[in-house]
Order: structure tokens, then C-alpha cells, then sequence
């Protein structure tokens, strides 16, 4: 079984990204990534700080937002703000949000154009009718790994658990562009483990650690992990028992160092586009 090595990948893609922020920069106009923090969550901070390293070494220009005792007016002001500013090429906003919020509520506030993570949900009714927009970047991230991989999807079966805006509808929506045949499954899907071993491609997106067991893959799949469960360590591990399912997979996304670093690129990349790279 071949381990999918997610920073490698990146690395390769901040090349590309690095190349096309240097020029937008020579050409005057510096690539912008707004990202709003409407919380003191750890994790969060955690995030947010790997993204002002990701941005600062491929010249993405990272301007974080920090709300404290954000509401929904201030935040979705701040949103409207950012998306009117002509400096600012690419709007994300952090969670968790402010009770009463919702991410639709808040992604509404970001204009589409902008919308460099997807949250927008105009952006998943584009993805759907076939339209340019940015796809959320995890579920980019997911279809990067294929095609760099080139693992063939045309014809093949997708399975992806999971359904969330943020994950599961767009990557299905994505892999369905690419002509596999999709089966998206959820919490009430019946006989999961066996509607899952049919899967030349699979993907996780659950939130429950290692509940994906060799039992669930398809002898020679390609599987992409997109969960990251903490661990009582301060670890971090994904959906798929990487242990049982390496004996089973072809290929397989690993936790950390899979989605993840991917992820954060794709949203360099995607505000770079925003910037008219
Ligand atoms: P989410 O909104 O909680 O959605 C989880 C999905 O899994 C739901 O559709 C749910 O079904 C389904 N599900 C839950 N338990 C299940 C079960 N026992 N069997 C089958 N399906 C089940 O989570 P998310 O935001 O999509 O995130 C999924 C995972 O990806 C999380 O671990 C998250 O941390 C991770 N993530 C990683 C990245 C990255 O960059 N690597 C980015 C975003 C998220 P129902 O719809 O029926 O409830």
C-alpha cells in the first residue's frame, strides 16, 4: 500500500503558487487573504497560525481578523466590509460563531468572488449547476490528491461518507464532475461497511476516529481521509484505521500529513484566482 504524502503534494503546489503571487505582486496588485476569527478557541488559533506560515511563504499577504466578543451584527459587518474592500482578494472565516449564527449566515456575507473556502452557499449551488467557483477548499483538496495520484475516476465508484456543506456534498459534487459514479452515505445509511467495500474510490469525511475499518475497503481502493479526531494525547487521528485498511487499499491518505496541508494550500491558490492569478 502506497501512503499519499499530502505535504509533498503541497509543496508542489505552493511551487505553482509562489510563481503566480510573485508575479500579481510585480504586477502591483499583493494576493490578500482576510481571515476572520470570531473566537479565542485554541484549535482555531492553531489553524490560523498555520495559515499565516502557509501564506507567508508562498507571498500570500494574511490579514487576520481577530473579533472578541463577536456578535452576529459586528461579524457580519465585518464580513460585508472585507468583501467590499478592493484590497482584500480572498474573505474565510473561522468557527466556532457566535450563537444564533450559522455558517450559511455567515457565508452569505462573503461575496462570492471572494468566497476562497466555499462558504458561500451560492458558491455549492454553482458547484452543482457546473459553474466556476471556488469549491470548498477541503473538498478541493480531496480531487487534487486524485489527480495528482492520477487515480482514473471516469466510470469508477466514489463513495464518500459523509454529507456536510463544508465536505461531503462538494466532494461528491466534484467527483461527479470528473465522471465517477457517486454514492454519498451518511449517519442513516443502512449496511455502510458493505455499501463502502464497493468503492475503487473512497472517502472519509466523518468526524469519528477509525470507525473506517479494512472491512469497508474495496481490495486495491484509493482512500482519502479527510477526518481529524484529537486524541487525549493532543494527537491527531482520522476515520480510517490506517492499520487495518493499509492491508486492504492501494493508496491512502495519512493522518496528519494527508487533506490537511493540501487544504491550506488550496486556499493560497484559490486567493491567488480570486487576485486574477
Ligand atoms: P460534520 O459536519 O460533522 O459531518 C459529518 C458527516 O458524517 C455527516 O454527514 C454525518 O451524517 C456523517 N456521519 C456521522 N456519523 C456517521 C456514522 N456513524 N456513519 C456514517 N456517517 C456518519 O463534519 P465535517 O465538517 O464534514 O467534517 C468531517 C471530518 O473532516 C471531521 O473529522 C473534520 O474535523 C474533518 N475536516 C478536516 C478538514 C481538513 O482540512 N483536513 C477540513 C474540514 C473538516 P448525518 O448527515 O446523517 O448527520
Amino acid at each position: 500500500m502506497r501512503n499519499i504524502d499530502g505535504r509533498a503534494i503541497a509543496k508542489t503546489i505552493a511551487a505553482e503558487v509562489t510563481a503566480a503571487a510573485a508575479k500579481l505582486t510585480a504586477d502591483g496588485v499583493t494576493p490578500t487573504l482576510a481571515v476572520v476569527v470570531p473566537t479565542d478557541d485554541e484549535a482555531t488559533a492553531w489553524y490560523v497560525r498555520s495559515i499565516e506560515r502557509t501564506a507567508a511563504k508562498v507571498g500570500v499577504r494574511c490579514r487576520t481578523e481577530r473579533l472578541t466578543d463577536p456578535t452576529a451584527e459586528s461579524l457580519t459587518a465585518l464580513l460585508d466590509t472585507l468583501s467590499a474592500d478592493d484590497s482584500v482578494h480572498g474573505v474565510i472565516c473561522q468557527t466556532p460563531l457566535p450563537d444564533g449564527l450559522t455558517l450559511a449566515d455567515v457565508g452569505s456575507h462573503i461575496a462570492v468572488d471572494k468566497d476562497v473556502d466555499g462558504a458561500n452557499p451560492a458558491g455549492l449551488g454553482r458547484l452543482a449547476a457546473g459553474l466556476p467557483t471556488f469549491a470548498p477548499a477541503t473538498a478541493a483538496a480531496v480531487l487534487e490528491i486524485l489527480r495528482r495520484e492520477e487515480t482514473p475516476l471516469t466510470g469508477r465508484h466514489a463513495v464518500v461518507i459523509g454529507r456536510s456543506t463544508v465536505v461531503g456534498k462538494p466532494a461528491a459534487l466534484l467527483l461527479l464532475a470528473e465522471n465517477a459514479t457517486v454514492t454519498v452515505c451518511h449517519s442513516r445509511t443502512e449496511d455502510l461497511a458493505a455499501v463502502c467495500a464497493r468503492a475503487d474510490v473512497l472517502v472519509a469525511a466523518v468526524g469519528r476516529a477509525r470507525m473506517v475499518t479494512g472491512d469497508f475497503v474495496k481490495p486495491g481502493a484509493v482512500v482519502v481521509d479527510v477526518g481529524t479526531n484529537p486524541t487525549d494525547d493532543g494527537g491527531l487521528v482520522g476515520d480510517v484505521d490506517a492499520e487495518s485498511a493499509a492491508d486492504v487499499a492501494s493508496a491512502l491518505t495519512p493522518v496528519p500529513g494527508g487533506v490537511g496541508p493540501v487544504t491550506t494550500m488550496l486556499l493560497m491558490r484559490h486567493t491567488v484566482q480570486a487576485a486574477g492569478g
